[in-house]
């Protein structure tokens, strides 16, 4: 198998067909052996059905689909552990990322480079709040990590087998592959395009999940949060100690306590803020050590194409 491509599907029944005409054009151009694996994480719409028909039309295609909403990340994890190819791509369904653009990574990985991401010059369609706010925490990001995370890309790339053998060895499942690919070190280039506007529905990632998955992205990359809290809770207990010192003073020698409620209301409100921030970063720590512990299955997949062996499949969540 020369080339796996990995679509993690979630309401697109308008654009399976469309991105399916499109990924088999460029496939049966570049390579001999091919395969397409849909991941459909618990669509409402026809979606299901419709990467059915395609998977029983033609071979090359494959499909997955979970037993509820697990989310991209998870969707695209399951996609690695049952491909098959020496290369694999990671491509949204919506035709944000343009498949045409698979011919350029492929000739640049056959160059000898074990990933290829696609780096976007300029993005339509995308509101100015989600520019700006992926653009800050990309940034941001960076500053808090030692690894660095390319800018301005998404999970459309192209990576070698090996790649792949090592991410199924990352047992974390508060997933953020771009983090671990880039972790992963190796030689990686980028090609560059245009990201066009989602061809039709919906994002399925409304501001909770992106705040998730931002979340995700630097707990699993970075331990700065807690050293940032601790260093405010020292700075804070210092500066508490030196206002004790004064009310002490103000009581015992100058005899001049005043009604005090308004500082009373400033302090109380204050630490209390201060100390629920601090519970909640450590919280975010100990529910991602919590989910590791649990060695739950990463995914639950309800039905396959039928063309996979139970023993052929090494899956991340043994
Ligand atoms: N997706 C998914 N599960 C989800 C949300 C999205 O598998 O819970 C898929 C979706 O079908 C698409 C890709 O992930 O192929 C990217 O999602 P989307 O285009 O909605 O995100 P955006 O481009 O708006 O960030
Ligand atoms: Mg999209």
């Amino acid at each position: 198998m020369d080339i796996s491509v990995i679509v993690p599907v979630y309401n697109e029944e308008g654009n399976v067909n469309l991105l399916y005409s499109r990924l088999s054009n460029v496939l049966n151009k570049i390579c001999n052996e091919w395969e397409v694996i849909f991941v459909n994480d618990y669509s409402k719409d026809n979606t299901l059905s419709l990467v059915k028909k395609l998977s029983y039309e033609d071979k090359h295609i494959n499909y997955l689909s979970f037993s509820r909403n697990f989310g991209h990340q998870i969707a695209v994890s399951a996609g690695l552990d049952y491909c098959k190819g020496k290369a694999v791509v990671i491509i949204d369904a919506d035709l944000q990322d343009p498949p045409e653009l698979i011919e350029e990574m492929y000739n640049r990985y056959k160059e000898g480079y074990k990933v290829v991401y696609a780096k976007r010059k300029a993005a339509k369609g995308i509101s100015f709040f989600k520019r700006i706010t992926s653009k800050i925490f990309y940034r941001l990001l960076n500053k808090m990590t030692n690894i660095k995370i390319p800018l301005d890309t998404g999970d459309f790339r192209l990576i070698d087998r090996v790649i792949v053998e090592h991410l199924k060895n990352m047992p974390e499942r508060n997933k953020f592959l771009r983090g671990q690919i880039a972790w992963l070190g190796y030689r990686q280039t980028s090609v560059e395009f245009v990201r066009e506007a989602r061809f039709s529905g919906e994002t399925g990632y409304p501001f909770s999940k992106m705040l998730r998955f931002a979340l995700d992205g630097i707990t699993s990359f970075s331990d700065k949060p807690l050293v940032a809290v601790s260093k405010t809770g020292f700075a804070i207990s210092g500066l508490s100690f030196l206002f004790i010192l004064y009310a002490l003073v103000a009581h015992f020698i100058f005899k001049s306590t005043i009604s005090g409620w308004t500082s009373l209301m400033i302090c109380i409100a204050f630490i209390g803020g201060i100390q629920l921030i601090t519970i909640g970063i450590i919280g975010e720590y100990i529910g991602r050590m919590n989910k590791d512990i649990r060695k739950r299955p990463l995914y639950i997949v309800e039905e396959t194409s039928d063309k996979y062996d139970e023993n052929d499949i090494n899956s991340s969540n043994v």
